[in-house]
């Protein structure tokens, strides 16, 4: 009876641990999918089934808000580090530091010092770190050395590799004898075509059917590997658009004498760089030069940007209004689309669907940061965070609750040069105190139990103790 008894409390104490800290390995994979420059509110424009149907048996964020500026660099790695801009080092497309004397361009694809890639870690790094394997796709940075190392799995930067060739590495990947747990997978569309036709342009309607239909033959694979039941997939993207216009053109050569500055990075952030002794002659040729154009000195740039605590951010930033278009001279041309504006504003803002055994089906969240889906991440994957500026907590409804989990372990806030938001310390996760409260309170309960019926088995030795007892009382 006794030895039954203990038998029974060791399970029941057991209980609560692998309910919080179990998951099983085939829900740990995730495949993280970009299609670059995907606006929010793409998925309306037009028909696009699969999406919808993605966002009926999974879930979708409505508004996420990315980091400022709105490029496609800086929110990439923002994505996997759940850094803000100005404490990952990637604050733009184009860069240069003065510390370093090193400029960096995506437009050259200058891209590949590993020095402005590590003052962060990414995630396909710490996910070996922990002992996985990590396949990257084209996401940009992956086919960076960074910090002494590549993902196990990546495909050198080509952006003429179909879309159909980087879904087959990532599913060869994912069904090797040494899986990966975790891939990235990036697309250039819709953002090439936003930028040349201009989002409201009505042939940007085929270009989001393209882009629905290449979701679509993802899915197909998916099933066709059997992992569509099992991977937990996240369908996002770095950036929205707007739309520009030959009309809404400012011109910097009509205000700023070139001999006094270089430019760079351009529209609609201009990051500038005064000459030597000429800050103040840049700065106030530049203040007040045009209404729709407010100019920062690097100290001004408002703290809800995140974006002035760094070494790469420029002495002066020019910031376009929506729309607006910065250029030195306009015989330099424009895009009919950009982006890189106000992270505050609607049509900066991406997409945010997932699909798996780790998420709720047909649920919609009205809001979320970018820099949120890190730590979700790490939770997925069960591997330690990084430092960073998301929070868990603020997704964690996106999970679906009958899902056991696992919390992310998360090391101390990020030491960033003392300035800016420090990262947020993630807190434990609700499950885990769910986890651990109901398990305390079953095994309290069990030894309750256990004291009294091994009290009460006692009890036929106890009446002529208590006789023994009782007798001298009596008599007394
Ligand atoms: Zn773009």
């Amino acid at each position: 009876m006794t030895s039954k008894l203990l038998c029974a409390a060791f399970v029941l104490a057991a209980l609560p641990l692998s309910i919080t800290f179990s998951l099983q390995p085939d829900q740990q994979k995730v495949l993280l999918v970009s299609f670059d420059g995907f606006r929010w509110d793409y998925l309306y424009r037009v028909p696009t089934p699969h999406f919808h149907h993605v966002m009926k048996h999974g879930v979708r964020v409505k508004q996420v808000t990315n980091i400022f500026i709105t490029k496609t660099y800086p929110n990439h790695y923002t994505l996997v580090t759940g850094l803000f801009a100005e404490n990952h080092g990637v604050v733009a497309n184009d860069m240069f530091d003065p510390m370093l004397n090193k400029s960096f361009s995506l437009d050259n694809m200058n891209i590949y010092d590993s020095e402005f890639w590590e003052e962060a870690t990414p995630i396909w790094i710490t996910n070996q770190r922990a002992g996985h394997a990590s396949g990257a796709a084209m996401w940009p940075g992956t086919d960076v050395k960074i910090h002494e190392s590549f993902p196990a799995h990546y495909m050198p930067y080509n952006a003429s590799v179909s879309f159909e060739e980087r879904v087959a590495k990532i599913i060869e990947w994912f069904t090797s004898k040494e899986p990966i747990n975790l891939g990235l997978l990036y697309w250039e569309d819709p953002d090439d075509m936003g930028h040349h036709l201009g989002p409201d342009s009505p042939l940007m309607g085929p270009v989001i059917s393209d882009i629905d239909n290449k979701l679509g033959y993802l899915m197909q694979m998916l099933k066709k590997a059997n992992l569509w039941d099992t991977l937990n997939l996240i369908i996002t993207s770095d950036h929205g658009m707007t739309q520009c216009s030959e009309e809404r053109v400012i011109e910097l050569d009509q205000y700023l004498d070139r001999d006094l500055y270089l430019l760079i990075d351009g529209s609609p952030v201009a990051a500038i760089l005064p000459k030597e002794g000429k800050f103040d002659e840049v700065y106030e040729a530049l203040a007040h030069a045009h209404p729709n154009l407010t100019v920062y000195k690097k100290e001004e740039i408002p703290e809800r940007w995140h974006y002035k605590y760094n070494n790469r951010v420029q002495p002066i930033i020019a910031v376009a209004d929506e729309g607006w278009y910065i250029l030195q001279n306009k015989s330099e041309g424009l895009m009919l689309g950009n982006h890189g504006y106000d992270n505050a504003l609607a049509e900066m803002h991406p997409i945010f669907l997932a699909h798996g055994p780790a998420f709720r089906k047909n649920f919609t969240k009205e809001a979320m940061s970018s820099t949120d889906l890190y730590p979700l991440l790490c939770h997925l994957l069960s591997i330690p965070a990084m430092p960073h500026n998301g929070s868990l907590r603020r997704v964690q409804d996106l999970l679906s609750s009958t899902t056991p989990r696992r919390m992310a372990h998360t090391q101390s806030p990020p030491p960033h040069r003392g300035h800016g938001k420090p990262g947020e310390r993630e807190q434990e996760s609700n499950a885990y105190f769910i986890g651990v409260t109901l398990g305390s309170i079953i095994v309290i309960v069990f030894f309750i139990i256990f004291f009294k019926h091994l009290i009460l088995s006692q009890i036929p030795a106890l009446p002529s103790m208590q006789g023994e007892i009782a007798q001298p009382l009596l008599q007394a």
